[in-house]
């Protein structure tokens, strides 16, 4: 059974330290949000900086079925018959996923790495030199949730061994090489030059495609996300642990009241009452 229904807004958010608590990955603050979201048919497209690997498990957990974009906007996911109305919002068989490259494929990312390394004698550990072992070792993962995380598409994460002055070196050669670098919390990623922006600019037009134009809104926490949000008609911008927030609010930027996922819940709730979603 398929209803047609015309998607007046659609929610693009990040997931580490905006839906997800910063500490405990939980999203129960945000739950209700979530529910009130779904009964009024708005989809929530995660933007994250995790893997596709990640992403299905975290989906299936949250049981999320709308597109994603996953390492920093570089793929963008989307089920088989999303938008051509063959898709059953609340179905719990198993789905096929399309995926788009919007970024660098990994391979061409890998071999410039261990290119520059072997030609500069840069010191640094990427993940395609290590086993599900190692990672585990370098992030703290359990086992599962380091074999996806090693499931690299379109970014591959280093850890750092070098000196700063040498991390300065190596970022010039990435972006003389059409690719770029970020430095994450533990890790400097390589990966291509598409954002979060770039990935929510591209499903917009896939939904608009199919129901006209949407209300795009985003939420985020950090740096990587200012794109997004730059991107979207309204962005939320929660507060990080500390209770500071990344940037300032202002035209279609607002500050969201609440840390994480306490301020999702409160960012969404604020545009039900005010009739905007
Ligand atoms: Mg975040």
């Amino acid at each position: 059974m398929s209803t047609k229904r015309a998607v007046r807004a659609v929610v693009f958010t990040d997931l580490d330290a905006t839906l997800l608590d910063h500490d405990s990955y939980d999203w129960s603050a945000a739950q209700d949000a979530l529910e009130a979201l779904k009964s009024r048919g708005v989809p929530v497209c995660l933007c994250t900086s995790k893997t596709v690997a990640e992403v299905r498990a975290l989906r299936r957990a949250l049981g999320n079925r709308a597109p994603f974009a996953t390492e920093n906007g570089s793929i963008v996911a989307v089920p088989d018959g999303y938008f051509e109305g063959e898709f059953a919002n609340d179905s719990e068989a198993e789905e096929t996923l399309t995926c788009t490259t919007l970024g660098a494929p990994y391979d061409r990312l890998r071999r410039l790495v261990v290119d520059l390394r072997a030609r500069h004698g840069f010191d640094y550990t990427g993940f395609g030199d290590m086993s599900v072992a190692d990672v585990m070792a370098a992030t703290g993962l359990d086992r599962e949730a380091a074999a996806a995380a090693r499931q690299r598409d379109a970014s591959e994460p280093l850890l750092w061994q070098d000196s700063a002055a040498a991390e300065t070196a190596f970022a010039q050669a990435v972006a003389e090489a059409g690719a770029t670098t970020r430095r994450g919390g533990r890790f400097v990623h390589v990966l291509g030059l598409a954002d979060k922006g770039d990935a929510l600019d591209w499903l917009r037009t896939r939904f608009e495609a199919v129901h006209g134009p949407i209300l795009a809104v985003a939420l985020g926490d950090s740096a990587n996300d200012a794109d997004m949000l730059a991107a979207a008609d309204i962005g939320w911008w929660v507060a990080r642990p500390d209770g500071d927030y990344e940037a300032p609010a202002g035209g279609h930027i607002r500050h969201a009241e609440g840390i994480g996922p306490v301020g999702w819940s409160a960012a969404i709730h604020a545009m039900i009452e005010a009739g905007e979603i």
